[in-house]
């Protein structure tokens, strides 16, 4: 967490996209508002880009990635992320405003949406440069004689990037910059919520990097369609998105006539095993915490929490006062810790999911509904519902709100089976005073990654992704980066 100093304000973003170097409108003129969600306000505009704008950017990238010396030149690109690192900086605290009209992000909490990332362009670059693009792996005896094999790793080509809204600058970010930094070229494609970060993305890749026309394009639309149309045209040779698991299977099928490689991180629905030696209350407050900070509108948030049955009420109880006491409200005040949901829409989804779970028999510990004292703005009273059926709707949907749900459990094989019946797959938590019981049972879990006592799974060096049906691939650590590089095999004399 980074508390903040600085002049706190709704700020509007730059409205153009980035096509082929330049920065545009697109040609019929055509915007759409941005609201910011504390105050239901409208905060400006951005351009309202077509599948047409979405075709010529995917041409940009193409004729860079063909015809530029780009693929090949690790160097440049080397100096390219730098000066990216360092306009991010300079730009950082407008970037924060930013992020904070458009998803009404806590200030308190914006470090790691805005510091995080920036530090990550770095993190690539470096990466990158030491990468070993060449590995001579030997000789080979083969029916024709000996045969030398090196792997030549390279980039894969032109690269469609689909973020979300939740934590928009570093998904853009995270979504591109390794790709770049392999040698492809890239067309960002930001949420329709969030357009700003994306286009401030875009201008200053145009204003303040030497990055070249074409390498870098930004697409900023309202429409469904253009996400859509990046993900089925032919020139695109891979696609990476994070998003909905709907969304997700539908890149999927626009890919499949051209079999474009996908990394997908989708939707979760992680638990979190509290097993009966656990310090609850270091565990259970943390987990109120993760819940509320981002008003739930995150992947990863350990949303399901199973109590063994011996300790339920105990914990409860916790976790409900934790909850009562969270600092939520306006987004600006660095006293709150969580902010709005960032629209109506999302809201009421959430109010419905937790009605959902209140009609199919769960107890309403607190919260629940809008809160009084924040009549304006999207905000949502931080939620608690238990004796939560594993199998009812609240407990099987991703719900991207500050709720929790628990459920009890026997044994700790019961506590895996509950963790296990989902379609998601992407994190989970297990706490517990002996450790490796809590290791023994996190290797239990079908997930792609698990936090024990706290100790986050998260992080730029280390692989994170999803299994089941919350992804394919992934992202960070040395997998992340290879993740956008091809290896070919080349037999040749020895
Ligand atoms: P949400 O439902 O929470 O808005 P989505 O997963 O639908 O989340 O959206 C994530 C991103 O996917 C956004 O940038 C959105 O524009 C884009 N998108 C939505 N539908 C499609 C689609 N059919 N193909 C490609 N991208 C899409």
């Amino acid at each position: 967490m980074t508390t903040v100093e600085t002049e706190f304000g709704v700020l509007a973003g730059e409205q153009r996209m980035l096509i082929d170097g330049e920065l545009q409108h697109t040609s019929s003129g055509a915007t759409f508002d941005v609201i910011h969600p504390a105050s239901e306000q409208v905060a400006g505009q951005a351009t309202d880009g077509t599948v047409e704008d979405m075709s010529r950017a995917v041409a940009a990238a193409r004729r860079a990635f063909d015809e530029s010396d780009w693929s090949r030149d690790v160097d440049f690109r080397y100096h390219c992320l730098h000066q990216l690192h360092d306009a991010f900086d300079r730009n950082k605290e407008r970037l924060r405003r930013i992020l904070i009209t458009e998803v009404g992000c806590p200030v308190t909490v914006t470090g790691s949406q805005i510091e995080s990332p920036i530090d990550e362009v770095r993190h690539w670059a470096e990466h990158g440069k030491a990468f070993e693009y060449l590995v001579d792996t030997g000789v080979h005896p083969t029916q024709m004689g000996p045969a030398r094999r090196k792997i030549h790793y390279e980039p894969i080509g032109v690269v469609g990037a689909i973020t979300p809204w939740n934590v928009p600058f570093y998904l853009n970010v995270a979504e591109t910059v390794p790709a770049l930094m392999a040698g492809n070229t890239v067309v960002l494609k930001p949420a329709q919520l969030t357009p700003w970060s994306g286009s401030e993305y875009g201008r200053i890749v145009a204003e303040e990097t030497d990055i070249p026309a074409g390498v870098f394009n930004v697409v900023v639309s309202n429409a469904n369609e253009v996400g859509a149309a990046l993900s089925a045209d032919p020139r695109v040779d891979m696609i990476t998105f994070t998003g909905s698991t709907a969304t997700g299977r539908a890149i999927l099928a626009a890919g499949a006539p051209t079999v474009k490689k996908t990394l997908l991180e989708l939707g979760g629905k992680s638990a979190h095993i509290v097993l009966d030696d656990a310090d609850l209350n270091s565990a259970l407050p943390m987990a109120a915490m993760m819940a509320c900070v981002m008003s739930g509108q995150s992947c990863i948030l350990p949303s399901r929490i199973l109590l063994p049955r011996s300790r339920y009420d105990e914990g409860v109880e916790i976790l409900k006062s934790s909850m009562e006491n969270f600092p939520y409200g306006d987004p600006w005040d660095p006293g709150n810790m969580q902010g709005p949901q960032i629209s109506d829409g999302q809201r009421k989804k959430v109010l419905g999911l937790i009605r959902s779970g209140i009609d199919s028999g769960a107890r309403l510990v607190t919260g629940g509904g809008i809160p009084e004292h924040l009549p304006t703005g999207y905000y949502t009273q931080p939620t608690l519902l238990a004796d939560v059926d594993p199998d009812s709707q609240v407990a099987q949907e991703e719900i991207f709100g500050p709720v929790l749900t628990v459920t009890p459990y026997d044994t700790d094989d019961d506590a895996i089976a509950i963790a296990n019946n989902s379609i998601y797959g992407l994190s989970g938590e297990v706490s517990g005073g002996d450790v490796d019981r809590a290791f023994a049972v996190a290797t239990r879990m079908r997930t792609g990654n698990v936090t024990i006592n706290g100790k986050s799974h998260f992080g730029i060096t280390s692989p994170f992704g999803g299994t089941k049906q919350s992804g394919l691939g992934r992202r960070n650590g040395d997998e992340g980066y290879r993740e956008y590089l091809e290896g070919k095999t080349i037999g040749m004399p020895e």
